[in-house]
């Protein structure tokens, strides 16, 4: 990007050779772009696939150029560095999976992170300050829960929630409260929530905050797209501003990595850019190389655990030992219109995650969960390889009773995340882990 009235005489930074999006008209999928978008192997030796680039700083090529980089850097000059400064800013790792990152939902810029939780709070420490309200949508993952609550709560930001079901009268409503309490500067929203499976009206949730805030005190919508994303739900589409993810689950998808992910119009990113830059919340180099090999196979392997997972839930389904399975599939067969409505504009796929409630409780949970030989008893999700546990004993044990009974999260309930194994393997480990019970 050489500016031709740049007088600086700085040394533009060596870019990438412009990519291929389109052949004949047709826009490029992103899964063919994962292999070599914002990837030049010219400015790496020839090198076929990006270099893991471990340095801690980067020579500038004159003072003017570190001038330059440091007016993007410090938000002189909108848009960030122009080059490369300092591993806690960017690198080039983490720059091409940016850009692979924003092509899976057509976003404009996309920053990565180190966690998916600190890719929250710096999006929250972004546009959150005292005396604030956010409004969310609930549940949360607990750590969202607890941030937003107990954390930001000790800097006077307050919060209100409506059901992640909630109807567009619902949600008015609570949006409405939440102005009388103070300035909404974002609405938060996850769906589907965890473990209801329950899908937020996203939207019901634009349309509500285009009705009542004027367009210079709107809040941003961003959206928490962990359990759909990106492959079987897009919610920049449907009027969400900011989708957000944690990488470690169907993104990196082998289990091995923790990182997080923002995608957004470069309006919304920036600012989130400038809190990265000051407390340091970037991936690091090793994670996005990893990142960009899960990316190629990122359609492979969802769309593979989905067609398991449909299979696997139409097994159990009818079992005798179970009593309800919670999986998104399912919706279309009647019992909630207003979800199934939902499900059929927002979602192109049931993903790989549901809720498998077995007759009896914790000690029929915990005997199928002993018995199984292939699913591997371990909570996260959205790897290759199948996971199972029990939410009322492990990730949700200090909930209390009450809120426990409202989400749904009883004994009896097993969480599975399938994976890319064979499924009629899979579907044998359950029936015999059935009856072991
Ligand atoms: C795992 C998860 C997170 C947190 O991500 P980390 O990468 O563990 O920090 C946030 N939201 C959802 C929905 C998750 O499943």
């Amino acid at each position: 990007m050489q500016d031709e009235n740049d007088l600086t005489g700085a040394t533009p930074r060596r870019r990438p050779k412009a990519d291929v999006l389109e052949i004949g008209g047709r826009k490029l999928k992103p899964s063919t772009l994962m292999m070599g978008h914002g990837f030049d192997p010219a400015l790496s030796e020839g090198s076929l696939k990006p270099p893991i680039f471990l340095t801690s700083t980067f020579v500038f090529e004159s003072a003017a150029a570190g001038k330059r980089h440091f007016e993007g850097v410090t938000g002189k000059r909108p848009g960030g560095a122009d080059g490369l400064v300092y591993s806690r800013f960017n690198g080039p790792n983490q720059e091409i999976l940016e850009d692979r990152l924003s092509l899976w939902e057509d976003a404009e810029d996309a920053l990565s992170f180190s966690s998916g939780m600190s890719a929250i709070a710096t999006l929250l420490l972004t546009f959150v300050q005292p005396g604030d309200v956010i409004v969310h949508s609930g549940p949360l993952y607990a750590a969202t829960e607890t941030l937003i609550g107990r954390i930001l709560g000790r800097f006077g930001v307050t919060w209100l929630d409506f059901p992640a079901g909630a109807t567009r009268d619902e949600i008015e409503s609570v949006v409405a409260r939440a102005k009388t309490q103070g300035r909404v500067s974002l609405i938060y929203l996850e769906s589907p929530a965890n473990p209801t499976n329950a899908l937020v009206d996203v939207q019901a949730v634009a349309s509500v905050r285009d009705a009542l805030f004027g367009e210079d005190e709107r809040p941003p919508i961003a959206i928490d797209n962990t359990f759909l994303g990106p492959l079987w739900s897009r919610p920049l589409d449907h009027g969400a501003d900011l989708s957000v993810y944690s990488l470690t689950k169907y993104a990196g998808g082998h289990s091995d990595l923790v990182a997080g992910g923002v995608v957004g119009s470069k309006a919304l990113i920036n600012p989130i850019r400038m809190m990265r830059n000051t407390i340091g919340t970037i991936t690091d180099p090793n994670s996005a190389w990893m990142l960009l090999r899960s990316l190629e196979t990122l359609e492979l392997r969802m769309s593979r655990a989905g067609e398991n997972a449909a299979k696997v839930c139409a097994f159990l389904r009818g079992h005798a030992k179970v009593e309800t399975v919670g999986y998104l599939g399912f919706l279309e067969d009647g019992g909630d219109a207003r979800q199934a409505d939902i499900y059929r504009r927002h979602c192109t796929g049931a993903g790989s995650t549901f809720s498998l409630y077995l007759k009896g409780g914790e000690r029929e949970a915990f005997a199928f969960l002993d018995s199984l030989k292939i699913a591997k008893l371990a909570v996260s999700l959205g790897g290759t390889e199948t996971l199972a546990s029990a939410p009322a004993a492990m990730t949700h044990l200090s909930v209390p009773d009450e809120r426990k009974a409202a989400l749904g999260i009883s004994d009896n309930l097993v969480r599975i995340s399938i994976g890319v194994e064979d499924a009629d393997d899979l579907i044998a480990d359950f029936d015999q882990a059935l009856a072991a019970i």
